[in-house]
């Protein structure tokens, strides 16, 4: 009998799984009349892609989503259950292992309140021990208060602690682990991704009495979604999955995760999470000066843990400023949990504890462009020139595009998932698209920038560009190619890719090219546009580059 078994609370075990309509039908296609669990045959009365589907139950267990899940985390499917966040997943091992009034839970305090919470509703027994005056986890002292302790079933860790932070080592959660062979030792991952610590899940996967937790509440921006899951070794899971409801998450949740896992996301996901980790690492020292506050603690999640002399002040000071901030007086008396926002609220906060600075509003746009044909996500910074990530499939655009963007001097991540089984026709396109709208986004309502390029030749083929970002698009295209290809980029895209960004940017876009080489003649138009993006998108002051008074 395995540990999870053995530990499982004997109802749980007695318990034939929920006998749900799928189940008992699974092996009938998608294509069957479906008549067996008395759903509406007609879809809900709300709007286009809301409504499809939305008839039907859910599958209990996606398993696409799962897919998505192990693969993003680095496991197999059946590593792990999909809950209604990291939250149901407490609850749920919480109801599968504690018998109430007879087994424990131990939790290391301050921390999250959730795991005290489902203890106290399933009846358990509740442990708590304190970290150490830093915030700090001692395996040594934790084990040694949890020594004499009965039927101590699940041990609550949480790396990086909310709310302050802190990250437990590795080699302190194995051995805890270790010395508890008859405990489930629970590591709640939710800001893993905002940390430097190393994820526990492969060691989940291979030892009996470890369970990861992570959700995508947090770097993934799926809060409202409500999806998490536990990490562990198979039987762990089956055993664990028995206390699931019948349909855990909503087939709108399940969909916008699938969206927000596919490939073509990523690179702005990781570029969302490297941009919040430098916006954490900036206030932090800033913060630090506030004659408001004592101390600041930087741990690793996307939220700073402050200690104040005067937190009943400073929570009114922040009510009148309309700043919400985490205050709970009494876990933390003395301390707050600040999370990290957008630049204007980052800088609203600053303002808030007396320590504004006087850096420009950045410039920076996200975007995702979804069709049946591609799928993309794109994030540019025009104050900085790094980072430059370009996936587009056609690796001779992407070096194009990195050449717009390493001469245009500002950062461009963009993705796409297209149909390149047809041609590269979509992807360049709708690349281009998306691109143009995303730098419009960026410069706002244009004002301060430089507004005119113009840049010339490059080697023995010369290219000319002109630009003009005055939000009307025009474009003009001079010169042609004899090549119908430059590796998978079809030569004729050149001229289109241009007028798709004057469309989407909002500009009128200029190009005169003329050469030998259809490689070289492609290649300077791209770079003779980022040579005159640099000039038209740079900040000059503050006033409106048109004598209209709007661009
Ligand atoms: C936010 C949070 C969770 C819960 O995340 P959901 O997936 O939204 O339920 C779990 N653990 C910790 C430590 C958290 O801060």
């Amino acid at each position: 009998m395995s540990l999870a078994a053995r530990l499982a609370r004997p109802e749980i075990l007695a318990l034939a799984p929920f006998d749900i309509a799928a189940r008992a039908n699974d092996a009938f296609g998608p294509d069957a009349i479906k008549l067996d669990a008395n759903e509406n045959p007609y879809p809900p009365l709300s709007e286009g892609a809301l409504a499809a589907g939305l008839n039907r139950y859910p599958e209990p267990q996606p398993a696409r989503l799962k897919q998505a899940m192990a693969a993003l985390y680095g496991v197999a499917p059946d590593n792990l259950f999909v809950s209604r966040g990291a939250d149901d997943a407490i609850d749920v091992l919480v109801r599968a292992f504690c018998r109430p009034g007879e087994d424990a839970v131990s939790i290391c305090t301050p921390t999250f309140s959730a795991y005290a919470h489902f203890a106290g509703l399933q009846g358990a027994r509740l442990i708590e021990t304190k970290l150490d005056e830093d915030f700090d986890f001692a395996a040594d002292a934790f084990l040694a208060a949890v020594a004499d302790a009965p039927n101590l079933k699940l041990a609550f860790l949480c790396s990086p602690n909310n709310p302050t932070g802190n990250p437990i080592a590795a080699a302190d959660v194995l051995e805890v682990a270790d010395a508890l062979p008859e405990t489930l030792v629970v590591l709640d991952e939710a800001y893993l991704e905002f940390s430097e610590t190393p994820s526990l899940a492969a060691e989940a996967v291979r030892r009996d009495n470890l369970v990861v937790l992570k959700t995508l509440s947090k770097a993934f921006g799926l809060a409202g979604a409500r999806i998490g899951c536990a990490i562990a070794n198979p039987e762990l899971i089956a055993v664990a999955a028995r206390a699931l409801p019948p349909y855990p998450l909503p087939s709108l949740s399940i969909e916008a995760a699938l969206a927000a896992l596919a490939p073509a996301r990523r690179a702005v996901h990781e570029e969302r999470i490297a941009r919040l980790k430098a916006a954490r690492d900036r206030l932090a020292p800033v913060l630090e000066r506030s004659p408001l506050v004592k101390a600041v603690r930087n741990g690793g999640g996307n939220f700073l843990f402050l200690e104040v002399d005067d937190p009943a002040a400073l929570a009114d000071r922040l009510r009148r400023l309309g700043i919400r901030a985490r205050f709970r007086p009494n876990a933390t008396p003395g301390g707050l949990r600040l999370t990290i926002g957008t630049d204007a609220e980052n800088a609203a906060a600053l303002r808030a504890f007396g320590v504004a600075t006087d850096d420009a509003p950045a410039r920076r746009a996200e975007l995702v462009r979804d069709t049946k044909e591609t799928r993309i996500a794109v994030a540019v910074d025009l104050d900085a020139a790094a980072p430059r990530r370009i996936a587009t499939g056609i690796p001779f655009y992407d070096h194009m595009l990195d050449q717009v963007a390493a001469h245009g001097g500002f950062s461009l991540v963009l993705a796409c998932d297209g149909d390149l089984d047809i041609d590269g026709h979509h992807s360049v396109e709708d690349c281009a698209l998306a691109f143009g709208a995303a730098l419009s986004r960026a410069l706002g309502d244009r004002r301060g920038i430089g507004r005119f390029g113009f840049a010339l030749p490059m080697d023995e083929a010369e290219a000319q560009v002109l630009i003009d970002l005055s939000g009307r698009p025009y474009s003009v295209f001079e010169g042609s190619f004899e090549a119908s290809h430059i590796g998978a980029y079809p030569t004729e895209m050149t001229p289109h890719v241009f007028r798709s960004l004057a469309d989407s940017l909002g500009a009128a876009i200029h190009v005169k090219v003329a050469g030998a080489n259809d490689h070289h003649k492609t290649e300077a138009c791209f770079k003779a546009f980022g040579r005159a993006l640099r000039q038209a998108l740079k900040r000059e002051g503050d006033a409106l580059p048109s004598t209209k008074g709007v661009l």
